[in-house]
This record gives C-alpha cells, sequence and structure tokens, in this order.
C-alpha cells in the first residue's frame, strides 16, 4: 500500500475501466449500516482502530497501490453506493463502474442478506453479458452472539449466485486484506482468461 489520495465523490474523477490493464475500480455495495465505509477506511489506511472515526471519509473514493503476489495493481475503491453519503454518484451509475464488486452484508442483520441478494441480481441485470468478479462479504463477523445468518448460508448463497464468499470484521480487522487481495486475484484471472 504505497500510494493514497482521497478524493471528494464525482463521477467525473474516475477514469472509465481499464479491465485489460491494473488499474481497476471495484465497488462496495449492500445495505446501510453493514460496515461498507468501515471497510473503505481499512483499505485506505485511515484508521488503526475501532474507535476512529468510520464517517470521515464517506461518499468518498480511495485510490492505493496494492501489491497481491508479487504483482502491483491500482485499486480505486468506491464507497459511493449509500445515498446519503453526499456523492453525486447514482446507484445505476454505481453498477455499471466497477469491474468489480464487494456485495457486503451484516451477519447480524438478516434482511441485509436479503438485500445482497437482490444486488446481485440487480448486478446481473445492469451488466447482462459481462462476467465480473464479485464477493459476497458477511461482515461484523466479531458479533457472534448477534449472528442472524450462518457461515454456511454466506456459502450456500455464493455458490447459488457463483461468486466468491468471505466473512469479514472490520472491527477486529479479520479477512479484510484478504478479501481485498481476493478481488484483485480474481481481477487478473478474468484478465488473463481474456488475453488467453
Ligand atoms: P455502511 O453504512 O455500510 O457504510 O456502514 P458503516 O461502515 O458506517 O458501519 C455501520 C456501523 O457498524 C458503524 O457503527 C461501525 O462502527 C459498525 N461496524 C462496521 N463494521 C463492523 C464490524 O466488523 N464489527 C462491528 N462490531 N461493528 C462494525
Ligand atoms: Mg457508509
Amino acid at each position: 500500500t504505497a500510494t493514497e489520495s482521497c478524493s471528494s465523490a464525482s463521477s467525473d474523477s474516475v477514469v472509465s475501466a481499464n479491465s485489460a490493464g491494473s488499474l481497476y475500480n471495484v465497488v462496495l455495495i449492500g445495505g446501510s449500516g453493514v460496515g461498507k465505509s468501515a471497510l473503505a477506511s481499512i483499505f485506505a489506511g485511515a484508521l488503526d482502530s475501532m474507535d476512529g472515526d468510520f464517517e470521515c471519509c464517506a461518499g468518498q473514493i480511495r485510490e492505493q497501490t496494492v501489491t497481491v503476489d508479487g504483482e502491483s495493481a491500482i485499486i480505486t475503491l468506491l464507497d459511493t453506493w449509500d445515498p446519503q453519503n453526499g456523492g453525486s454518484w447514482t446507484q445505476e451509475q454505481c453498477l455499471q463502474a466497477g469491474d468489480a464488486y464487494l456485495i457486503v452484508y451484516s451477519i447480524t442483520d438478516r434482511e441485509s442478506f436479503e438485500r445482497a441478494s437482490e444486488l446481485r441480481v440487480q448486478l446481473r441485470r445492469a451488466r447482462q453479458s459481462e462476467d465480473i468478479p464479485i464477493i459476497l462479504v458477511g461482515n461484523k463477523c466479531d458479533l457472534v452472539r448477534c449472528r442472524e445468518v450462518s457461515l454456511n448460508e454466506g456459502r450456500a448463497c455464493a455458490a447459488m449466485f457463483d461468486c466468491k464468499f468471505i466473512e469479514t470484521s472490520a472491527a477486529m480487522r479479520h479477512n479484510v486484506w484478504e478479501m481485498f487481495d481476493g478481488i484483485v486475484r480474481q481481477l487478473r484471472l478474468r484478465r488473463d482468461t481474456k488475453e488467453a
């Protein structure tokens, strides 16, 4: 994680997708309160603990150079899904802007899990002929006693939707970089398949 920049949310400020290179737009989508901004803050390196203010960079777009498996990639992470983030982005623009998606729900909120399924369908409809990398992300896995969605339900849902699955905790920083590394690997897999 060498470079970092924060810019205000504007649909003009994101360079159009370049699926052949190592410059990728990754979009966080999912219900409100599931932890998208918390995950984005960790990506931006803005927080050292849960005590930090997750809303500090809300609605923003963060660019980071990440090194995965010895190869670097420039990831632009968009946390522009929730309207209250105040950006100029519509959800339709979010559905078009991504080279890859992190569909986030909270394991403590069954409604957010159902919302994730709806979003998977919506995304498929919006980008019909494209094979877009998606990870279904069950966040807040530290809150074991409030769990409403089991690990197996998450896995089964991802299998049904033909996408990857991971449980994370932004609070404990558990599996967060595994998630970002995972999406980079999937983007490369798609790229390499196209080039072959
Ligand atoms: P967003 O609406 O999806 O952007 O959700 P936020 O990132 O704003 O998080 C909503 C609330 O959940 C905040 O109070 C966060 O502190 C909290 N939160 C986010 N991720 C986690 C997590 O992994 N574990 C716990 N316990 N709380 C979290
Ligand atoms: Mg947010």
